[in-house]
């Protein structure tokens, strides 16, 4: 019978991505052997990840506060193009995009595809569309198609399904959407792309 404090620990670490009870089971056993200090280090960093980051009300990805800032850095920063929306599955997936430097517009967080198909439109989904409601607002009439969108979700079964669910509600809206996941493999996490890849589904968008 394991003890109830380790049961607990495993139950919190079951509830993470990709992680199965057997796993969860390991972690729980390592934790155990860490010296004070550094459970001490660790539970801390997890505090600290719930007081110091903040979800961009504007992109939904999360940006470490350390002043008066409201958004993220990305949708603060002037210079980026903001009727370029890259609209990715997860939060990690930006940081690939970043690292080509060849991106100069802003991001949309959306969240995974698979618990979102079950549901009703989410939140993100519904905000995104307002977003772009909100742009084509200020922008004449002759320039609104040049709100460009562009799905990056990764080349799965999925992520398949995703953006075609995507894409017909955006429709309406008469914006440029383009689809980055065609010029990865197929199957591949755009999480996991090499920068070469990324770079060429960039450049190849359609
Ligand atoms: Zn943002």
């Amino acid at each position: 019978m394991t003890p109830k404090t380790i049961q607990a620990v495993i139950d919190h670490f079951t509830r993470l991505p990709g992680i199965g009870p057997r796993q969860a089971t390991r972690i729980a056993f390592f934790l155990l052997k860490l010296s004070p200090s550094e459970v001490t280090s660790l539970s801390r960093s997890l505090i600290a990840l719930k007081e110091k980051i903040k979800i961009c009300p504007v992109c939904f990805a999360g940006f470490e506060v350390t002043g008066d800032e409201k958004t993220c850095t990305i949708c603060a920063n002037q210079k980026r193009i903001k009727t370029s929306i890259c609209v990715v599955e997860r939060e990690s997936d930006i940081e690939p995009i970043e690292k080509t430097g060849i991106f100069k517009g802003t991001y949309h967080v959306v969240g995974e595809s698979v618990d979102i198909l079950e549901r009703a439109t989410p939140a993100t989904i519904t905000h995104l569309l307002n977003r772009i409601t909100y742009i084509q607002k200020q922008l004449p009439p002759e320039r609104q198609k040049t709100i460009e969108v562009i799905l990056a979700l990764n080349a799965t079964v999925e992520g398949d399904a995703f953006a075609l669910y995507i894409e017909r509600l955006l429709r309406p809206l008469s914006v440029t959407i383009t689809r980055l996941g065609k010029g990865l493999a197929s199957g591949a996490e755009l999480e996991y792309a090499d920068q070469q890849t990324l770079i060429h589904a960039l450049e190849n968008r359609k």
